[in-house]
């Protein structure tokens, strides 16, 4: 999309100068003229006098042959490796996706030295692999994974495309798209076909959690949207399937990657691994203060799993952002997930629903959390707390 000033109609008028919030219009010959700094927000066209500025249309800016498009696609992250669980779980749900659509699906492996794990991407229900090798591949690059993922996309055209919504798929996602011209459902907590149109329903919530908004892409290609980590459960893995591989050559040099790796550093270890953890134990503002928080880490620890927090207690200091469970931090799914001095609003629960148990422990009997908790106990956290420990340390020394 783009605004368009047709110069013989501009009277040189100067009102779409100040009426463009970003400064993106300039006076050249008496004649308006927009600058790289158009963003297509549209307030110069609604302010222009003579109608002289005019918004191309999207139909227009669309050139794609939608036909072409075909197949599902997961971006698969990998570490030191190893594919993330996120990978496995999009690759559940793609499986899904293609069945619906009658179509492949594919994982897309960008690395170096990375092919062993092809045979993990057709185990997790993928029918081909798109596999990009090369040294400059190694670790993530903003710049390297953009332009290989978006030359595959021109090339290959798939209809659809899944992304973990990590940190690296945050920042991926976004760059591919706007790169191929599509857009991004960002972290998306449900995937469907809408039945009218075919198309993906990416759904996400909307305006702090208060509603699930579903969108659709009808106009571009590929349907593009990142998933956060335990959205979906991970499948059940079939190592006899196989599947085809398809080598792509990186046409990505060093000098193409404006940004260097000069150390990893590892400020969260398996302590903090909410999204892996099978058990956590997480407090809350009815902790009542940061030095309260050693209950938390002892039951944790007996019970061999890590702390979260909610972000009441994120906002006051007392831990630090990466322990933070909710819709603006991170979504779990453990086996057993202890809320503890948590009040159980909304944009908590979002994050930490599809929990298997959810233990909530809250003096306040009409606190929300026992409204999604299977189990729960009415009590000060100071009083309950260690009397669980003390009962967990027992049943283990037995
Ligand atoms: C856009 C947006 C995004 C947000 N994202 C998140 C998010 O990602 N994660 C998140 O957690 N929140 C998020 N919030 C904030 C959320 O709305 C709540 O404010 C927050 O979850 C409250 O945290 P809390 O339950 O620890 O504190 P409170 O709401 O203050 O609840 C404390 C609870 O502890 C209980 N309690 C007090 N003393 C004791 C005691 N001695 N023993 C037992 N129980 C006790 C109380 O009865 C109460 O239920 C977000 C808000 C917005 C607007």
């Amino acid at each position: 999309m783009a605004v368009i000033v047709n110069k013989e109609e501009c009277i040189g008028c100067s009102a779409c100068i100040s009426a463009c919030p970003f400064g993106a219009m300039v006076m050249e010959a008496d004649k308006a003229c927009i600058t790289d700094a158009c963003t297509v927000c549209g307030a110069c066209v609604d302010t222009c006098p003579v109608n002289a500025i005019t918004k191309e249309s999207e139909q227009a800016a669309v050139k794609i042959d939608k036909a072409e498009y075909k197949d599902v696609w997961v971006f698969i992250e990998q570490i030191d490796g190893q594919v993330k669980n996120v990978s496995h779980e999009l690759l559940g749900e793609g499986r899904k996706l293609a069945d619906a659509m009658g179509e492949q699906l594919a994982g897309v492996i960008i690395g170096d030295e990375v092919e062993a794990l092809s045979k993990e991407v057709f185990a997790s229900g993928a029918d081909k692999v798109y596999l990009v090798e090369a040294s400059e591949l190694k670790n993530y690059s903003t710049d390297g994974y953009t332009t290989v993922f978006a030359g595959l996309i021109n090339t290959y055209k798939p209809s659809v495309i899944l992304i973990g919504a990590t940190n690296d798929g945050r920042d991926l996602g976004p760059r591919v798209a706007c790169r191929v011209g599509t857009g991004l459902t960002a972290d998306c907590t449900n995937l469907g076909i809408d039945e009218q149109t075919g198309l993906v329903a990416w759904t996400r919530p909307a305006f702090g959690g208060n509603i699930m908004a579903t969108i659709l892409c009808p106009e571009h290609r590929p349907q593009m949207g990142t998933v956060r980590p335990k959205v979906f459960k991970r499948p059940e893995q079939d190592f006899s399937k196989s599947g085809e591989i398809i080598r792509v050559a990186s046409k990505v040099k060093g000098q193409g990657i404006r940004t260097r790796l000069l150390e990893l550093v590892k400020v969260c270890t398996t302590s903090c691994n909410l999204e892996e953890a099978e058990i956590i134990v997480s407090g809350g503002r009815g902790m009542g203060k940061p030095e309260n928080f050693r209950l938390i880490e002892e039951l944790a620890d007996v019970l061999g799993g890590v702390v979260g927090a909610s972000r009441a207690v994120v906002d006051a200091g007392w831990k630090p952002h990466y322990h933070q469970v909710g819709q603006t931090g991170k979504t779990v799914g453990p086996k057993v997930y202890f809320a503890c001095g948590i009040s159980g609003a909304i944009q908590h629960v979002a994050g930490m629903s599809s929990s298997d148990i959810i233990i909530a422990i809250n003096k306040d009997a009409d606190a929300p959390i026992f409204k999604v908790a299977d189990y729960g106990i009415i009590g000060d956290v100071a009083e309950v707390l260690p009397a669980l420990i003390e009962e967990f340390k027992k049943a283990k020394a037995c």
